[in-house]
């Protein structure tokens, strides 16, 4: 009787063992990748425009394979859908659509919130933090509110909550937030680009500029908030702020 309750339990020693340290990605044939190809394509806009039929297919993949990588945690009340990890895959791809070797390594987990939220984790609607990106214990982790994510991609005001949290991670890649994404930007770029950035926030604090005045509050926000700008209205960008287009177009190479 010793005997068999002994391997019953070095059974199930076995069993966890290899539980735990099954790799966490999501096996590709559970991923139901027929209805992530037509969410991408009723949703997604920057998907629709894409010209050729295989950077279409470089870009679905990309999003499926973020998808695989990355474990979306509800909170509270929250439920999200899988319409909500293409549009997080989505907004995590689009600025490194020129990029096609790029994996994030700095993200793990997104905790996903009903709505905005203040520093406390609390969800209010008046709260006003839409997404951030983690530090310290909470590094390789994102917070976003699915409201800010949706209306991100519904409402077209060039505002993107998801894109602008991804931007920080790019920014942040080469192991500091600082406005400058050393992997994306030449050298000889990094002064011109600061000063770019700097001549920015003063026009912002000091004249009617129509930059969301938040890009003003430091070079890493002026840098996330002006890559929203770039990739939801390049056109407008372009005609109200032609250097700024230019610094941008240079580093994120949206057309190539
Ligand atoms: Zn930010």
């Amino acid at each position: 009787m010793g005997v068999i309750i002994m391997l019953i339990f070095l059974g199930v020693i076995v069993y966890l063992l290899k539980i735990s340290s099954r790799k966490e990605t999501k096996l590709l044939e559970t991923l139901p990748v027929e209805d992530i190809l037509r969410l991408l394509e009723d949703h997604v806009d920057f998907y629709k425009a894409i010209q050729t039929p295989e950077r279409k297919e470089t870009f679905k993949n990309r999003v499926i394979r973020f998808i695989q990588n990355v474990r979306f945690t509800d909170v509270d009340t929250a439920r999200h859908t899988l319409l909500d990890e293409v549009l997080i895959a989505s907004s995590a791809i689009i600025p490194l659509i020129a990029y096609p070797d790029w994996e994030y390594q700095n993200i793990r987990e997104i905790l996903l919130y009903d709505d905005h939220f203040n520093l406390d984790y609390q969800v209010n609607e008046k709260n006003h933090i839409m997404g951030m990106v983690g530090d310290g214990a909470m590094n390789d982790t994102m917070i976003l509110s699915l409201r800010a994510l949706r209306e991100g991609f519904e409402k077209k005001d060039g505002s993107q909550t998801a894109l602008h949290e991804f931007v920080h991670l790019i920014d942040k890649a080469d192991g500091v937030a600082d406005g400058v994404p050393e992997y994306l930007i030449p050298k000889s770029l990094i002064e011109p680009w600061l000063r770019h950035i700097r001549a920015g926030i003063i026009d912002i604090k000091q004249n009617d500029s129509e930059i969301n005045p938040y890009a003003a509050t430091n070079e890493q926000e002026f840098f996330a908030v002006i890559s929203e700008y770039f990739f939801e209205k390049p056109q407008l960008l372009q005609r109200h702020h032609p250097q700024l287009y230019e610094m941008l177009n240079r580093m994120f190479k949206r057309y190539p």
